[in-house]
Order: structure tokens, then sequence, then C-alpha cells
């Protein structure tokens, strides 16, 4: 049997072994998707156990997304522009590095053209959502972030413009995507980056928060005649990329859409 995991500290309630494990049953594949629990001084540790054992690829999560690059023996372009890996996977006998969260990210707005995006956060996600952007080639991107001295420095870093947090009413962008943590179950849950009377003219309001389904940035956005997207695409998508990558086949990416969706349902 082939092993698969997630490594990060605290892990908590993860869906992955569910994505995965009912993906690895659907296509009869003898593989199980495990959680391996590692705090930051064991990380190392575990890199030399997956190379032994050997782990056949897994997932990397915080706080380990970018120690994690120096441990791997090749990190793909992509995922040196964000600096961080979520995935890894053999190939010629060597443990690769790659970030799939950008192409989760994009998977639900390819076919979609926008002017202007308005992302909010500079976080880790917010770095995977520029990356994601400017592969679409989005024209016109700005960055606001609660601390602006961040919102500048990723600016920088993507060759892109960013402005005040208190301004972020004022760009007109027709994309906005929530990068934040706030709308997220628990003490952020009621919570939105982006004020109601914000959502003028008409676009789309990208929550990459899948949990809860429905945030109030979403609500809110839709009360304004906007479009919504929730980050249930992106997780699934993501997942879906390392899953190619692992195992050379295609996710059955409607059941495990399902899964995930009747999951968060029933703990909400
Ligand atoms: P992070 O690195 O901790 O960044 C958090 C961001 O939220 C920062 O920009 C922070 O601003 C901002 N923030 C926090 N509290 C705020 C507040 N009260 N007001 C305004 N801004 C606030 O977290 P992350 O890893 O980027 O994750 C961000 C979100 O993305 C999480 O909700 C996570 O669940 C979601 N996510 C989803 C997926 C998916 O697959 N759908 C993947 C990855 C992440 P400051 O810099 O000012 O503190």
């Amino acid at each position: 049997m082939k092993i698969f995991g997630l490594t990060g500290h605290p892990l908590g309630h993860s869906l992955s072994p569910l994505v995965h494990n009912l993906s690895f049953a659907l296509l009869g594949l003898d593989a199980e998707y495990r959680l391996f629990q590692t705090p930051p001084d064991l990380l190392e540790d575990f890199f030399k156990q997956a190379r032994r054992l050997p782990i056949s690829g897994g997932n990397i999560t915080i706080p380990h997304k970018v120690a994690a690059m120096a441990l791997v023996d090749i990190t793909t372009a992509q995922a040196n522009k964000i600096g961080a890996i979520n995935t890894f996977y053999w190939q010629n006998g060597l443990l690769h590095g790659e970030n799939t969260d950008i192409s989760g990210f994009i998977r639900p707005i390819r076919q979609k053209r926008f002017t202007h995006a308005l992302v909010l956060g500079a976080g880790g996600a917010a770095r995977a959502v520029l990356a994601g952007l400017q592969t679409l080639q989005v024209s016109k991107i700005t960055i606001c972030n609660r601390n602006a001295d961040k919102a500048r420095m990723l600016a920088d870093e993507f060759e892109t413009s960013w402005l005040d947090w208190e301004k972020r009413g004022e760009t007109g962008a027709d994309l906005i995507i929530n990068a934040t943590s706030l709308g997220m179950q628990g003490q952020n849950a009621d919570k939105s980056p982006y004020p109601r009377e914000l959502f003028r003219g008409s676009g789309l309001a990208y929550d990459i928060v899948y949990n809860p389904i429905n945030t109030r940035f979403m609500l809110e956005a839709a009360q304004a005649g906007w479009h919504t997207q929730n980050g249930l695409d992106m997780f699934v998508g993501q997942a879906a990329e390392a899953f190619a990558l692992w195992t050379g086949q295609t996710m059955p990416y409607a059941e495990a859409f399902e899964a995930v969706r009747n999951a968060l349902l029933a703990s909400s």
C-alpha cells in the first residue's frame, strides 16, 4: 500500500484525508492518506522518514510551507515565485516541492475575464492569489492589507500596486478577493474585510475562505448584486492538482467536492 499524508502543526480537523482517501477508493488505488502531526523542531526528521519509508507524496500546511522548501530536492518555478510549497511528490528519484494553491485558486475563474482585481490580505494565501492572478494575466492588481507595510512589500515583490486599507473601496475593481482570515469559522466567523456599502457596480466577490461555505463577505456582495465564489473549489482544486502529481490520475472532482461540502454542512 502507498502512503500519502499531510504534515503540519497543529493539524486540527483537516478535510484532506476525506478528499484523498475517497478518491483512492473510487479509483481502486491501494493507497492511504494520513495525518502527520509535526512540531517545527521535528520537520527535518519528518522528511528524513518520508524519504526512508518512503512516503509516496504529501501536503504541507501551516507552519511548514516555507521551511519545507529547503527539505526537498527540487522546487518548481511556481513554488519559488511564492516562496512556499504545499505539496511534495517524487519524480525521477528526486523529491519535488510544488505549490498547488495557485491552480486551485485559478480553477473557478479561469474562463472569466477581469480588468482590475483587488486582493484583500497580504499573508501566505495572498501570495498564491497574486501568482494566480498574474498567471491569468489580469492587467491591474491592487493589494490592500490592514498592515500597510506588508501590502507595500508584497506589491514590490509581485510588481503590482497597493493602497491603504482605508481606501479599499476606491479601486473600482471588478474582482474582489478576500484573502484575509476574516469570515473564517471561529472568532472571525461573522466578520467581513469589505463593508457592505463599498460594493458598487458589478463584479465577482471571491472568498477563499471555505469554512463556512457562505461568508458574510459573500452574502453582502450578493445583496449588492455581485456574483460570488467561495473557497471550496480552491481547496478541492489544490487537492486535485496534488493528486495528479502523485498518481498521474485525475481526481474524481465532483465526488470529492460533494463529500467536502457535505462534511462542512454537517459540521456547521
Ligand atoms: P495569514 O498568513 O495568517 O494572513 C492573514 C491575513 O488576514 C493577513 O493579511 C492579516 O492582516 C489579515 N487579517 C487578520 N485579521 C484581520 C482583521 N481583523 N482585519 C483585517 N485583516 C485581518 O493567513 P493565510 O494563510 O494567508 O490564510 C488566509 C485565509 O485564506 C484563511 O481564512 C484560510 O482559511 C484561507 N485559505 C484558503 C485556502 C483554500 O484552499 N480555499 C487555502 C489557503 C488559505 P495583517 O497582515 O494586518 O495581520
